[in-house]
């Protein structure tokens, strides 16, 4: 561990804490302390905020420069990144348990991707737009920096979940606090050492890590102009409700209830189900916000689905974060394990019919291992349809038709993702038009940057990646001549 473990990155620099309280993070798959960082406090929440006002205020500053020299600057933060990869990608893995794999795919991959599309798309940007006016005087529209940005992020992808955020903000001319969670505060240290080595402008990126507390107190700090949160429905809803009275710009990334609606004429072959079926349903581990967590079957095929998911699910490679062939890792922490148990006891009470998993697998002495877990016969309204369970965990609900099965998929309180499984891409496509969510995935699901990602009902409200993405840490001034 770097001496960078006992100090705090704020306003360019490497200072000490206000507290000598520390944030101790756990190795997912050994229960070992991983390592510690300084725990924030209010009075450094109030220097970054700080610092990242002046970074905006003043008028020669970040927010005031040109898109080109900023799009630089996020071009050095990416190769600062990218050099950095195998570090973050392994740091991760033993935060919260994601199989090393994806971690390279997403933690060591998407933040540079997405400091370099935003770098390119605010280069061609246009900022100030003339439009003729209706009442017979020209008008420019300018689209500013929105300011300092809270952003809080959860632990089951830290990088990846924070890039959303500050790239898009970077490149707007937006400054940031970065509230990384408790359970992958280490992480953030890399991030940290990445910024100060692209020689990122002093208090344009700060980072505190801290607990909920510290993290509200951020939210409602005055000198922040747009929060924003991706985390549970319950914390957003918090976050929500403060922001509505300050009347404070906010995105809510939160939870979803997903589901994969396979029809009649679905493939189910081994390596579909292993490949993309799997990836959409219960990659990292099942603690993905829009994993498809609940299967839909016809009843034509019913027998065939629940054989096909409980065949994946006996299939996966359950094992040591690290180690490449592993498909399901532990869960993130003590805390999130017992979450799950508890829903997988609620699943059986509620007279669900276990088929797969279950239990902890036996191979795994340590660790906060919970076993690829299926339930059929599950009806639509039983406590493990409806709540995120935030582990691998499928629930299989039988359909009548396609009506039904639409019916189905919108009798949730959640919208963010969702899939559908046929050979026929166009009546996929139909099938997408009628499910009511911000994202959907036809024999696949990835969200690409390139496109909104966001939900809608208790899944959140806003939209990040894209040029959305980018219009979110924008302000719209019109000037009338
Ligand atoms: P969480 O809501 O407990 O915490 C998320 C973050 O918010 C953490 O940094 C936490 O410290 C902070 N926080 C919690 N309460 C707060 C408050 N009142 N004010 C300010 N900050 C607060 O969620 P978690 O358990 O860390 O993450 C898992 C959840 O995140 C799941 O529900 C998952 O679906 C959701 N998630 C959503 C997306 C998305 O894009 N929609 C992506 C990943 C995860």
């Amino acid at each position: 561990m770097t001496d960078n473990h006992n100090l705090l990155y704020i306003d360019g620099e490497w200072g000490a804490p206000s507290s000598t309280r520390r944030l101790e993070v756990v190795n997912a798959d050994t229960e070992e302390v991983l390592g510690s960082v300084p725990e924030g406090q209010q009075a450094d929440i109030d220097r970054a905020v700080a610092a990242a006002r002046r970074a905006i205020d003043s008028p020669t500053g970040w927010a005031h420069g040109e898109p080109h020299a900023r799009a630089e600057v996020m071009r050095r933060l990416a190769d600062a990144l990218d050099k950095r990869k195998t570090a973050i990608t392994r740091l991760v893995s033993s935060e919260n348990g994601m199989p090393i794999a994806l971690s390279e795919n997403l933690e060591g991959t998407v933040p540079g991707l997405l400091l370099r599309y935003y770098a390119d798309l605010i280069c061609d940007a246009v900022v100030e737009e003339h439009r003729d006016g209706l009442l017979g005087r020209p008008v420019t529209v300018r689209r500013e920096p929105i300011g300092v940005v809270a952003a809080i992020v959860p632990w089951n992808a830290p990088q990846t979940l924070a890039s959303l955020k500050y790239a898009p903000a970077l490149a707007a001319g937006a400054t940031v606090v970065i509230k990384p969670s408790p359970e992958t505060a280490l992480d953030a240290v890399l991030l940290g050492e990445a910024v100060a080595e692209a020689g990122v402008p002093d208090g344009v990126i700060n980072i505190v890590p801290a607990g909920r507390e510290v993290g509200a107190y951020l939210v409602a700090h005055p000198g922040i102009d747009k929060v924003a949160f991706t985390g549970s429905t319950a914390a957003g809803r918090k976050v929500g409700e403060v922001c509505g009275r300050l009347l404070r710009p906010v995105t809510l990334e939160l939870g979803g209830k997903s589901a994969a609606i396979v029809l009649e004429d679905a493939e189910l072959s081994v390596e579909l189900m292993r490949d993309e079926f799997f990836a959409a349903t219960m990659m990292n581990n099942g603690q993905a916000c829009f994993a498809s967590t609940r299967v839909l079957a016809p009843r034509s095929r019913y027998g065939e689905v629940v054989d096909a998911v409980v065949a994946l699910a006996e299939s996966l490679e359950v094992g040591d974060p690290l180690d490449a062939a592993t498909m399901v890792g532990p869960l993130a922490s003590a805390v999130q394990r017992e979450r799950v148990e508890g829903y997988i006891a609620q699943g059986t009470a509620g007279g669900a019919r276990l088929v797969a998993g279950g239990g902890r697998p036996a191979h795994r002495e340590r660790g906060w291992y919970v076993e690829p877990t299926v339930f059929a016969d599950v009806d639509n309204a039983q406590v493990i349809a409806q709540e995120e369970i935030f582990g691998p965990v499928l629930v299989i609900t039988p359909y009548e038709d396609e009506d039904d099965a639409i019916r189905l998929a919108n009798d949730s309180d959640f919208g963010l993702g969702g899939s559908v499984w046929t050979q026929d891409t166009d009546h996929g496509l139909q099938i997408a038009r009628q499910v009511r969510t911000g994202s959907f995935g036809i024999n696949h699901y990835m969200s690409d940057p390139i496109a909104p990602f966001g939900g809608v009902k208790a899944s959140g409200i806003g939209r990040e990646f894209g040029p959305e993405g980018l219009a979110s840490y924008q302000q719209l001034k019109s000037i009338y001549f």
